[in-house]
């Protein structure tokens, strides 16, 4: 199965909702320390040069959170920062946002998480990702806008 796009993008079944979120809500348990500033540093995509990659099952989740804010469509924002950042700074899909998202901090905050923390996690995602026929991660862009 092909990726889907920003358009006509497939519910994700309940099941697989539940899963992704069920990942989520393990990762909260095992919070490290960081201190985020909310500088949104991190969202700053051509800066770092680094982009959040998607499984299929968190990206079709995200899809879920960016519809259900109401928005339509997705654009490529002309700065090079995240779609999904808002005009006020903040992120417009925080509660949907990817596992990257909730394990990237930038070192001013602590650093990223080790991956041997939440490996078992990723794991679970890239297990989804290969169930609904995704052909593994993918940038958040190319998820959302499809370039
Ligand atoms: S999804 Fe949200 S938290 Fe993640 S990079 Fe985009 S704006 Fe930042």
């Amino acid at each position: 199965m092909s990726r889907p796009r920003n358009k006509n993008v497939p519910a994700l079944k309940p099941e697989d909702r539940e899963e992704v979120k069920a990942v989520y809500g393990e990762l909260e348990k095992r919070v490290l320390p960081r201190n985020c500033q909310m500088t949104t540093g991190c969202c700053q995509f051509r800066l770092t040069r680094r982009t959040p990659m998607l499984t299929l099952g968190e990206a079709l989740y995200l899809q879920q959170g960016v519809r259900a804010s109401g928005r339509r469509e997705v654009k490529a924002r002309p700065d090079g920062a995240c779609p999904l950042l808002g005009q006020d700074g903040r992120c417009t899909a925080y509660q949907h946002r990817p596992f990257g998202c909730r394990t990237h901090f930038c070192d001013a905050a602590g650093g990223m998480y080790p991956r041997r923390h939440v490996i078992d996690l990723i794991q679970r995602l890239e297990a989804l990702d290969e169930k609904l026929g995704g052909d593994g991660a993918r940038t958040l862009e190319k998820c959302l806008i499809g370039s």
